[in-house]
């Protein structure tokens, strides 16, 4: 018995124990896991920079904040999020109360990527202790600082008859998708999440895969260019473009590239000054393998701003391409990296069918004044979600579902749609047994007239 099937077993038994259903636990460990992050806030912090080179404000405010919030939301709605509820009983069943019994997956996988590790590792979870599951987590191997803080509060929190972190690489990942869960929460790439698909398919289990892509922004031009460029620069270079949401590429009106440019500069050197590199609020690429990749893209396009270097502490300036081609380097793949390619359209349609040709993406952004254009591009292009007049900021909304569609993923979470995420919509009709209407059995001469006007 390996180490990942023998935690499975035992967390099989503890579910079996029905420890985890009631409000007193799932309130009391969301607690726990809120005030050990609380407490090992800093070292949090710290491994943050060190893998990612992330500051302490960007930390707060696009990690630990969100889990936090998330934590909060869930603690506040629990109670009513465990209620059963209760649905509409036809005319048909009288007299019967009909209500859905939220029950958790039971066994659960949670597994991570490394460019918000805490955060896409920490509220998949909270949705897992809110639904009343288990949880094994398998984090990335690129972010191992902040993995091994991660894995010291789980171990120090939580039994791991009931939540186990394992590090880990290739064969950690392959024996755990060996195991058959109840369910499986996975983030990541659109190729690892077909692999989870599968395995996921062998035994039917459930899945939710939160996977990226490449997601456009589009620019007419009709709203103020600083602003536009603020907001895009802003949702761009964060965490140094690492973000799965990121505006990847943008489709700009003839005649506004230029001005876009300009203005682009002027914001890139306001939040990073004009060597990026030497500015404590400029991440860093993780590793050498997606710095040299994100090179390679940058080398095969036409540069307009940026392309500097360093090879030392792995950062590359917050760089723009343009013009760029359709056929370029970095138009075939999620560029994951700090790099905006620019593309001029003459008309919305075009710029809609564009959009259209390619894999369904994650995120989509427009900037524009005429309502007419927004609810046209809204409507006709299939995506995850997206802001008008901005970037990135729809998924801080535990109100909002979080999700991708098609190549961008399935299924959401966030707020009461994690909860929904880690639970199964039990459906029960509870009949009354002092009326039992004949209609429905047989004989049924003479029966038709009323069963047409009871089903209309
Ligand atoms: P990845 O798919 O390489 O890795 C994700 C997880 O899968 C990691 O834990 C990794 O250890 C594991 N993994 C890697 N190869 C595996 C394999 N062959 N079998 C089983 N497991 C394997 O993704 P990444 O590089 O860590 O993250 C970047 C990708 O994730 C981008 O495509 C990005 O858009 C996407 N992403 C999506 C979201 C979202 O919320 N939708 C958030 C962040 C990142």
């Amino acid at each position: 018995m390996s180490i990942y099937s023998e935690t499975l077993s035992r967390q099989k038994a503890f579910f079996q124990t029905g420890e985890t259903l009631s409000y007193k636990f799932r309130l009391g460990m969301l607690k726990a896991l809120k005030k050990a992050l609380k407490d090992r806030e800093e070292e949090i912090l710290k491994a943050l920079s060190m893998d990612l080179g992330k500051s302490a404000f960007e930390g707060y405010a696009t990690e630990l904040g969100i889990v936090y919030k998330e934590i909060g939301y869930l603690e506040k709605h629990l109670r009513k999020l465990m209620k059963p509820t209760r649905a509409k009983t036809p005319l048909t069943q009288f007299k019967a109360r009909s209500f859905i019994i939220h029950e958790p997956m039971g066994n659960t996988l949670i597994m991570s990527p490394w460019n918000y590790p805490l955060q896409l590792t920490m509220v998949p979870l909270a949705g897992a202790i809110a639904g009343g599951n288990t949880a094994v987590i398998k984090p990335s191997r690129y972010s191992q600082e902040v993995s091994k803080v991660m894995k010291s509060i789980i171990d120090e929190t939580f039994s791991d008859d009931y939540i186990a972190l394992f590090e880990g690489g290739h064969e950690t990942n392959t024996a755990l998708l060996d195991q058959r869960w109840d369910f499986i929460f996975f983030t990541g790439s659109p190729n690892v999440g077909k692999i989870v698909h599968q395995a996921a398919g062998k035994n039917l289990t459930p899945c939710i895969l939160e996977l990226g892509g490449k997601s456009p922004v589009i620019i007419d031009g009709t709203v103020n260019m600083e602003l536009t460029a603020r907001r895009l620069a802003w949702g761009k270079y964060l965490n140094a473009g690492q973000t799965c949401v990121a505006p990847d590429y943008a489709l700009v009106k003839k005649g506004y590239a230029e001005p876009l440019i300009k203005a682009l500069k002027k914001e890139i050197e306001k939040m990073f000054t004009s060597v990026p590199f030497s500015s404590s609020d400029y991440p860093k690429i993780i590793n050498q393998k997606h710095f040299e990749r994100i090179k390679g893209l940058i080398e095969s396009s036409e540069l307009a701003f940026g392309g500097k270097y360093d090879e030392k502490t792995l950062r590359i300036s917050p760089t723009i391409l343009y013009p760029v081609k359709e056929t370029d380097a970095v138009m075939q793949e999620e560029i994951f990296g700090p790099v905006l390619p620019i593309i001029e359209y003459d008309d919305l349609d075009k710029a809609i069918s564009f959009i259209k040709r390619r894999e369904k993406p994650l995120a989509f952004y427009i900037f524009s004044r005429n309502r007419k254009d927004i609810d046209k591009a809204l409507s006709s292009i299939s995506f995850g979600g997206g802001c008008v007049n901005d970037t990135v900021v729809h998924l801080t909304a535990p109100e909002l579902p979080f999700g991708g569609i098609g190549n961008s993923g399935m299924g959401c979470y966030h707020g009461k749609r994690s909860f929904e995420a880690f639970t199964h919509d039990k459906a029960i009709m509870d009949k009354a047994l002092w009326l039992d209407l004949r209609v429905r059995y047989a004989p049924f001469k003479g029966k038709l007239k009323l069963v047409k006007m009871l089903m209309r």
